[in-house]
């Protein structure tokens, strides 16, 4: 089959994407990935439970819902959506080929909005089922605002930008926050570092692990390891945060694309456009520093604005 815009992904920037397309009468044809990445269609926000920050919402609303309803207004205008990962595609020349689970197809021009998976950590007590969003989160913006957290002691592990930052943040709701890092410098800029460190909320646990999470149905405790002395002990809290970084899905792309050091697709300032005239990126793949849902609808439709004036063109 022969498209005029493919869209890869299904989060917010995708089905954004895909709203302002069709409206434009591009007929998109949407591929919302089969687990790609490890997450299901409709991307990250259906692994999680109250979004309370996306406007027009002031009673917050679940993430999944979200994603249902986003997915359901790319529908009504005519968009075509594939419950598919499209695994292989050739941009070396237009229109650009690509091959999903069951079939193949070519496009004059791609959205590439495949997002990025949070890294999580492998420790007892804290997958799915167990404490996994049951005080457990990956995102601190996200959930730290939950009636749960509140005036409570929390932890954040990592070392980096998003664990000061989130640290930072979680002291406007925890009593007290540790930031548990398995080395004795920080990653994060110095300004980061400095605003941490100087906040009395927030204690450093140097040079140490989380080597398990514990609690009944919501998290009380995690049992921590000093990588110094391989003492092990219990510190309670009721929060625990993942801020160890995020792996863009762009393996699929074959490094086809410019990307940085760290894989997230590079595109032209104040643009969605990469590298190669007719593929453009929107939302998390290409977004390492906002990540939040709203931003990556605003990038879904400039794809879709520049993509509709690339074809007309
Ligand atoms: P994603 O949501 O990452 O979705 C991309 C989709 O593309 C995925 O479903 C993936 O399976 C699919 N895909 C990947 N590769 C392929 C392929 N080759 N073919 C087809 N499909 C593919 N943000 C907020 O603003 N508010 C919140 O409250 C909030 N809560 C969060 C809670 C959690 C636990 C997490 C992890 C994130 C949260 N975020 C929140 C961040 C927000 O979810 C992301 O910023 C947003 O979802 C990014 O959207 P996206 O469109 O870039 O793609
Ligand atoms: P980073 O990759 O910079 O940091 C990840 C941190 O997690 C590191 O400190 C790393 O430790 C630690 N870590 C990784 N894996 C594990 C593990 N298995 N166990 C324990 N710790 C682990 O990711 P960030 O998300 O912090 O930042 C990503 C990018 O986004 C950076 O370029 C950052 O500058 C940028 N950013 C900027 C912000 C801003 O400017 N306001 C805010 C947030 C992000 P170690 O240091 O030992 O490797």
């Amino acid at each position: 089959m022969s498209h005029r815009l493919l869209i890869i992904g299904s989060g917010p920037a995708a089905h954004t994407a895909a709203i302002y397309a069709a409206r434009a009468e591009l007929k998109p044809v949407l591929f919302e990935g089969f687990m790609a990445g490890g997450v299901a269609a409709g991307g990250q926000l259906t692994t999680t439970t109250d979004v309370e920050n996306f406007p027009g919402f002031p009673e917050g609303i679940m993430g999944p819902e979200l994603m249902e309803r986003l997915r359901a207004q790319s529908e009504r205008f005519g968009t075509t959506i594939y419950t598919e990962t499209v695994n292989e595609i050739d941009l070396s020349s237009r229109p650009f080929r690509f091959k999903a689970d069951s079939q193949q197809g070519s496009a004059e021009a791609v959205i590439i909005a495949t997002g990025a998976t949070a890294k999580r950590l492998d420790i007892p007590g804290a997958n799915d089922g167990e404490l996994w969003q049951r005080g457990i989160s990956a995102c601190a913006v996200c959930d730290g605002a939950l009636p749960a957290f509140r005036d409570q002691t929390l932890a954040v592990i990592g070392g980096g930008d998003s664990a000061v930052e989130e640290a930072s943040f979680l002291t406007k709701y925890g009593s007290k926050v540790y930031i548990v890092h398995r080395r004795d410098e920080l990653r994060a800029s110095k300004i980061m570092q400095h605003r941490a460190l100087n906040n009395p909320k927030i204690e450093m646990l140097w040079s140490h692990v989380v080597t398990e999470a514990k609690g009944e149905d919501f998290l009380q405790a995690i049992r921590v390891k000093d990588l110094k002395t391989d003492e092990e002990r219990d510190v309670p809290v009721a929060g625990l945060f993942f801020a160890i970084g995020h792996i863009p899905n762009t393996a699929f792309l074959s490094g086809q694309l410019d990307t940085d050091d760290q894989d997230y697709l590079i595109t032209k300032p104040d643009s969605t456009q990469t590298n190669v005239p007719g593929v453009f990126a929107a939302g998390d793949v290409q977004d390492k520093k906002w990540r939040q849902a709203v931003t990556a609808a605003g990038t879904g439709c400039m794809a879709a604005l520049e993509a509709e004036h690339f074809l007309a063109s």
